[in-house]
C-alpha cells in the first residue's frame, strides 16, 4: 500500500547545509584563483604556496564542507578547539597551530599538528621538544616575529632583533626542527613591508640554516601582498569560511 509523503522537517536544515556548502566551495574556487595569480604576477609557482584554512570561530560542519571542497590544510589558534575539530572531522587532512600557546597545552598541539606556526621564546620551543621526544615525534615549528615597532602586551612574536638567537637555540634542541618564520603585521603597519622585512630575515636564515625555508604569513585582507613578497603559507579565515561570529 502507498502511503502519503511524511512531511519532512529535516528538509529546511538540508537545504542551509547544501547553501553554506556550496559558499564555502565558492569562496574556496575564488582564494584558489586569487592565490594562482598573485604567484604568477610574481613569477612563482602556485605549488610553492599552502593555503591554510583556519577554522577558529568555525563549526566543524564547514570544516567538512571545505574538506569535501578539497581543502587539506586547516590552522587552530586554540588547542581545546584544535583537539575537538581535529576529532570531528577525523583522519585525511593536516593540521597547524597558528595561536599563542601555554604550556600546559603543549601536549595537546604536540604530535597532532604538521606545523606549530606561534612559537615565539626557547622554553616554549624546550616544551615542545620535551613532548615530541617523549611521544617519538619530530615537531616542526615556525618561530613567530613581531614587526611592531613597540612591544604590546598580549601580542605573540618574538622581536625581530631576538629571532635569530631564537632560530639558532631552536636548532639545538632535540625534538623539534625549526622550519622558517611567521608573522601577523601590526594593525597600523604596512603590510607589504612587514612581510619584505620577514622574507629578507628568512633569506639571511636560510643562507647559515638550510632547512630554514617558510614564510607563514598573509591573511584574508593581505594573502595576495604577501604571496607577491614570498609567502609559502598564508593562513586564510574570513576569505575561506565567510565572516566570524566569534574569535
Ligand atoms: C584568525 C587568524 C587568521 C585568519 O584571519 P582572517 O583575517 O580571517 O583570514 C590567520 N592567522 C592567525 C594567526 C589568526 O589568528
Amino acid at each position: 500500500m502507498l502511503s502519503a509523503p511524511v512531511p519532512d522537517s529535516g528538509s529546511a536544515a538540508r537545504d542551509e547545509r547544501q547553501w553554506r556548502d556550496a559558499q564555502i566551495a565558492g569562496r574556496l574556487r575564488d582564494v584558489e584563483e586569487r592565490i594562482r595569480q598573485a604567484s604568477r604576477r610574481a613569477g612563482r609557482s602556485r605549488a610553492a604556496v599552502t593555503l591554510v584554512a583556519v577554522s577558529k570561530g568555525v563549526a566543524v560542519d564547514d570544516l567538512r564542507a571545505a574538506r569535501r571542497a578539497g581543502q587539506v590544510d586547516f590552522g587552530e589558534s586554540r588547542a581545546q578547539a584544535l583537539v575537538r575539530k581535529a576529532q570531528g572531522i577525523g583522519p585525511g587532512v593536516r593540521w597547524h597551530f597558528v595561536g599563542q600557546l601555554q604550556r600546559n597545552k603543549v601536549k595537546d598541539v604536540v604530535g597532532r599538528v604538521t606545523l606549530a606556526h606561534s612559537i615565539d621564546r626557547l622554553p616554549l620551543a624546550q616544551q615542545l621538544g620535551q613532548r615530541a621526544q617523549t611521544v617519538g615525534r619530530l615537531q616542526r615549528v615556525l618561530v613567530q616575529v613581531d614587526l611592531a615597532t613597540t612591544r604590546v602586551a598580549g601580542r605573540g612574536g618574538c622581536p625581530l632583533d631576538e629571532a635569530p638567537q631564537l632560530v639558532a637555540r631552536i636548532r639545538d634542541l632535540e625534538g623539534v626542527a625549526c622550519e622558517g618564520l611567521m608573522t601577523v603585521p601590526p594593525r597600523d603597519a604596512d603590510a607589504r613591508s612587514c612581510f619584505a622585512t620577514l622574507r629578507a630575515l628568512r633569506d639571511d636564515l636560510r643562507a647559515r640554516f638550510p632547512e630554514v625555508q617558510h614564510l607563514s604569513m598573509g591573511m584574508s585582507n593581505d594573502f595576495e601582498l604577501a604571496i607577491e613578497e614570498g609567502a609559502t603559507i598564508v593562513r586564510l579565515g574570513t576569505a575561506v569560511f565567510g565572516p566570524r561570529r566569534s574569535a
